[in-house]
């Protein structure tokens, strides 16, 4: 072996807790046991340490334009928050330039990730420019291993909607080629609607991007967005879900036999809109926006039952100083939050720690359901033999808080700063590699790579 890992508490696919060994050859986990015989080149004592299959953050956005800026973190430097988190696969996206092609969007994103990222990686492909023109190049990026796609049913006058009857068209030809298509759901001509009579009126405030921006409008395209799903039998993947109103929809779909997945964001299980009034209100605004406490506990109800399939973080940094630029102008400042970095210590303390959520749960909605839905099932995902060696060792006797001036991302900044933690992440390996050693990243070299995915058809057929 390589490497072994002694006497952690392991936790197994199905959130099994088993006290053992995981030796580690050839990046790869090579055997699980309650006592490994054999010795290592090295080894990790994890006495009184959880040790889990790494985690998969299936929403993140790189250095992406967006209003007049780009989210600050690089892959390079996003990647490193992502490992100090013990998230050791991230899903980007690419960027479709009005003109370019999906598969020169894909190239170009390729290249910026590449010998960059720390953790391993693959890339959602974004149908943003004139979809019904590349439905050709759908199955050959799904033979390339991308058989992710994403969609926005909003954001027309950044000319990234997408309108319903090519919503069809794209879904159909994603579901003939075996992958997944995620959308972006909010109505456009409410949003439209609404956020312009608060411009009119000279209602700028934080608050009036979530007046702008409501449930019904997440709701609405939810509903729209799964009856054609359920008319084309194809499977639907709804990305950020924010509030009460668009989880009934989902869930109703799935009701009527719609294969419709969600995903949420730990912003919407443990911030609200309320935050849009403090001084610091324009900080907070991502979207979709921030909600009530109702919709808060709604979807924590959910995560934990199950409805909710994975969290991930929609990673999208800016700092103060690019937030400020905004005037404080809800429809000026650039969009988005950091979060790769906490999506694990978040969910494990205000998850887990709490009482809310199962080990099992915690597993499923952060590796298993992601590397399930995104084609890694074979290589990510769960702690197992002939998996990739992606581990962290996380010691729940730690204490400690956020600190968005210690963190490992640019962002200078946290929407979590002094949420208290109950744990640290003390080691992190993706592949064998260390890139987290006794709580410090240790990273120096860039290990991580594309990890294509296999289509839905290939891993229904095993
Ligand atoms: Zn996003």
């Amino acid at each position: 072996m390589d490497l072994i890992i002694r006497q952690g508490d392991l936790v197994l696919p199905g959130g099994k807790v088993q006290r053992g060994d995981v030796g580690i050859r050839d990046g790869v986990i090579a055997a699980i046991a309650p006592q490994l015989s054999e010795s290592a080149r090295r080894e990790i004592d994890a006495t009184g340490q959880l040790v889990f299959p790494g985690f998969i953050d299936p929403h993140t956005h790189m250095g992406i334009p967006i209003l007049d800026t780009f989210s600050i973190d690089d892959f390079e430097s996003g990647s490193r928050a992502a490992a100090a988190g013990g998230v050791t696969t991230i899903l980007d996206f690419t960027v479709q330039r009005p003109g370019q092609s999906l598969e020169e969007a894909l190239d170009e994103r390729l290249a910026l990730a590449r010998g960059r990222c720390h953790v391993d990686f693959n890339i959602h492909v974004n149908i943003t420019d004139r979809p019904e023109r590349w439905l050709s190049q759908i199955e050959a990026l799904c033979r390339r291993g991308f058989t992710s796609f994403k969609v926005f049913s909003t954001y027309r006058q950044a000319g990234m909607m997408i309108r319903w009857p090519q919503f069809r068209q794209v879904l159909a030809a994603i579901r003939d080629a075996g992958g997944l298509l995620m959308l972006h759901a909010e109505d456009n001509d409410l949003i439209e609607r609404d956020t312009e009579a608060h411009l009119k009126a000279g209602r700028l405030d934080p608050i009036y991007h979530a007046r702008s921006r409501t449930p019904e409008a997440e709701a609405r395209a939810i509903q729209r967005a799964a009856e054609i799903a359920g008319e084309l039998e194809a499977e639907l993947y709804i990305v950020h879900l924010s509030s009460a109103a668009g989880l009934e929809a989902g869930l109703r779909a799935r009701r009527q036999g719609v294969r419709i997945y969600l995903e949420t964001c730990p912003q919407y299980l443990l911030l609200d809109e309320s935050r849009y009034l403090q001084a610091n209100g324009h900080w907070y605004i991502t979207t979709p926006p921030l909600r009530s406490p109702a919709d808060r506990e709604a979807l924590w109800a959910a995560l934990a039952r199950g409805d909710i399939d994975t969290v991930g973080t929609d990673h999208c940094p800016f700092t103060r100083a690019q937030k400020e630029a905004g005037g404080r102008q809800f429809h000026r400042t650039p969009n988005g939050l950091p979060g790769v970095e906490w999506l694990f210590p978040l969910l494990y303390t205000y998850g887990v720690a709490e009482g809310k959520l199962s080990l099992q749960r915690l597993v499923s909605v952060l590796a298993e359901n992601s590397a399930g839905l995104f084609g890694l099932d074979h290589r990510k995902g769960r702690l197992a033999p002939g998996m990739d060696a992606d581990l962290v060792i996380w010691d729940p006797s730690a204490r400690g808080h956020i600190d968005g001036a210690r963190q490992h991302g640019r962002a200078d900044w946290s929407p979590y700063q002094d949420f208290p933690l109950a744990g640290r992440v003390r080691w992190t390996l993706v592949r064998g590699h260390t890139l987290v050693a006794d709580g410090h990243f240790v990273g120096q070299e860039v290990h991580g790579s594309l990890i294509p995915a296999r289509s839905r058809t290939q891993t229904a057929s095993g």
